[in-house]
């Protein structure tokens, strides 16, 4: 049977088309879509070892960025270490082409998602085998008791405050208990950082940086902005009550099926099909 090779991938997960891909497509680098249905064109490998930053479990391939997001986690890193603080440990940020993932994340398809762990760098250069199996550590502690344990420093309050009041990022997603602290370490004169803070499910063990759309990239389309104020009142409250967060999770729409190319912006279609970036 004849069938054209372009058919066939209408029917493949866009997500399997997508992790194939080794290398980034050789293209003006833009991000393109939205963080949880969009790709990624000319991206840009963030080096495994950087001022003040190394970045961990390099066997899945997902340290592509779009530039934007390159700088940020470099000029993160340096200040990081001009502060004193111990280095940052650098987790998935995307596929060479960005696109769904098989297996992980629903965003992070554009470049522009980065996860920095809590867990502060050793100070040695870490081998493969690190990078490979070192654990991370949760922030939080159990379910007895959900507010942030003895891993939750001044240094982790720090970070999320800096991250935060960079013109360059439009939220950051940790767990509520994370978001309870800093609202109630904050003084009053200096709380609007506090809006792009996000609590969501999960993010014990890491953080999660989103960047808003690069100003070149046209076909990017960003988050609408979090709500007005500090997002410290009913809001949060109704993530650490444990039956309003039973029923967000309830509301959270279930991955009925994978996406196929056709769900996509359709400039991901020259993502996928570019040729690769020469080395
Ligand atoms: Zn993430």
């Amino acid at each position: 049977m004849i069938y054209c090779k372009a058919n066939a991938n209408e029917l493949v997960p866009a997500s399997v088309l997508f992790s194939n891909q080794t290398q980034p497509a050789d293209l003006p680098q833009e991000a393109i879509g939205d963080y949880v249905n969009g790709c990624l064109a000319g991206g840009v490998y963030l080096p495994k070892s950087g001022a003040g930053f190394q970045t961990m479990r390099p066997s899945r391939n997902r340290s592509w960025a779009h530039p934007v997001l390159k700088s940020f986690i470099e000029d993160l890193g340096s200040k990081v270490t001009k502060s004193g603080f111990p280095a940052l440990l650098i987790g998935d940020i995307s596929q060479p082409r960005g696109g769904p993932m098989d297996g992980g994340h629903l965003s992070h398809q554009t470049g522009l998602d980065v996860d920095i762990w809590f867990k502060p760098s050793p100070k040695q250069e870490l081998n493969l085998n690190d990078r490979e199996f070192l654990s991370a550590e949760t922030v939080v502690g159990s379910f007895k008791s959900p507010w942030v344990n003895e891993n939750f420093t001044e240094r982790e309050a720090w970070l999320l405050e800096a991250v935060a009041k960079d013109d360059r990022v439009s939220r950051i997603f940790v767990a509520p208990p994370i978001k309870k602290v800093l609202c109630e370490q904050t003084k009053v004169e200096n709380r609007s950082w506090l809006t792009k803070i996000r609590p969501w499910f999960g993010h014990t063990y890491h953080f999660h940086v989103r960047l808003a759309c690069p100003s070149n990239s046209q076909d990017c389309v960003n988050q609408k902005d979090p709500p007005t104020g500090d997002g410290c009142g009913s809001e949060l409250d109704s993530w650490l009550q444990p039956a309003e967060l039973a029923k967000k999770r309830l509301a959270q729409k279930p991955r009925t099926k994978d996406k196929t190319l056709s769900d996509l912006p359709l400039a991901c279609r020259n993502v996928l099909g570019a040729k690769s970036q020469q080395k």
